[in-house]
């Protein structure tokens, strides 16, 4: 089968001056993936390394340079999702492992369990080989300062403008058919410690089944909890989607399904929920789709005549 790969690395109000550093973050994160892809290797290996790559990226919001809670530390979660056994592998509220989706494999491969927290998942991080880091080392200056200004003034809006969120994601299908999704995140800038949102969350921020395909999910966690929404989209692909999104289904025979499963999907997070958010996905066959009702959303996948196609 001929491999896929899509990549995203969140939805907001992405400002002009962040484009430019977004669009080289998903071509670098396609680039990691793909090249393992197309030398034959696994789909597990193809979006570890193109999360590791937005993850390492401080313009993204998560590992490095993720947002700040409330304490003003760094807490990150991440999942990785098995589309054949329906098997996934997450870890939250991390403050001390560099690039969490490594932990989330691990979780996955290694552990009885499907989801670990806070010191629980670090000590299983450090039983695995994962060096731990001290939590200052996750924390950039631009989050430093952002955090410092809402500590000043009541964390008004307008001081998280520009840093919103950034959470990152990737689906990839190899030679082999196999599938696996994956989500990484900082989560919300100032949360509460010990928050955690849809992106860890099996069906909620991500969601595998190679029967249908699978998607990762970015934006308001609190509202794509309610709606599950990676499922929704991957039990959308399993069927034949109905439109009620009535601008996709103004425009629905230029659109694949793949895409208006995407669209459906954040239609519904927005009429139940008012919020805003995204999604990427691949259907079972490696078509992509994307959708998002944000300003902005940063992604990229890799067309059929083997183009990285890179948009925010
Ligand atoms: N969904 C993430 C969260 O709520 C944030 C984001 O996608 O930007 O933690």
């Amino acid at each position: 089968m001929k491999p896929a790969l899509i990549v995203h690395g969140g939805a907001w109000d992405i400002p002009d001056e962040a484009v430019d550093a977004c669009k080289s973050g998903c071509q670098r994160a396609l680039g990691a993936g793909w090249t393992l892809l197309a030398g034959g290797g696994s789909a597990l290996d193809a979006v570890e390394a193109a999360i590791m790559v937005l993850e390492d990226d401080p313009v993204f919001d998560a590992g490095y340079g993720s947002h700040l809670n409330l304490d003003g530390r760094v807490e990150c979660d991440a999942i990785v999702m098995n589309g054949a056994t329906l098997r996934s592998g997450a870890a939250a509220t991390l403050q001390r492992v560099k690039n969490p989706i490594q932990l989330a494999r691990k979780i996955l491969e290694n552990c009885p369990h499907m989801m670990l927290v806070a010191e629980g998942a670090e000590r299983f991080a450090k039983e695995h080989g994962i060096k731990l880091c001290k939590p200052e080392e996750l924390v950039s200056e631009a989050e430093q300062e952002a955090w410092m200004k809402c500590k000043a003034d009541k964390h008004a809006a307008e001081h998280h403008r520009g840093h919103e969120q950034g959470t990152v994601g990737a689906v990839a299908i190899d030679r082999d058919g196999r599938l696996f999704a994956a989500t990484s995140t900082g989560g919300t800038c100032c949360k509460l410690p010990g928050r955690v949102g849809d992106s860890p969350l099996i069906g909620c921020g991500c969601y595998a089944d190679s029967e249908a395909g699978g998607v990762s999910c970015t934006g308001y966690g609190e509202a794509i909890m309610k709606i599950v929404m990676a499922k929704t989209a991957v039990d959308l692909l399993r069927s034949r989607v109905t439109c009620v999104d009535p601008i996709a289904a103004a425009d629905a025979c230029d659109l694949s399904s793949a895409d208006l499963a995407a669209r459906e999907a954040v239609h519904l997070l927005g009429k139940r929920t008012h919020a805003t958010g995204g999604l990427i996905l691949l259907d079972r066959h490696g078509n992509p789709g994307f959708a998002f009702n944000t300003p902005r959303m940063a992604y990229g996948y890799v067309a059929l005549d083997g183009n990285f196609v890179i948009a925010v």
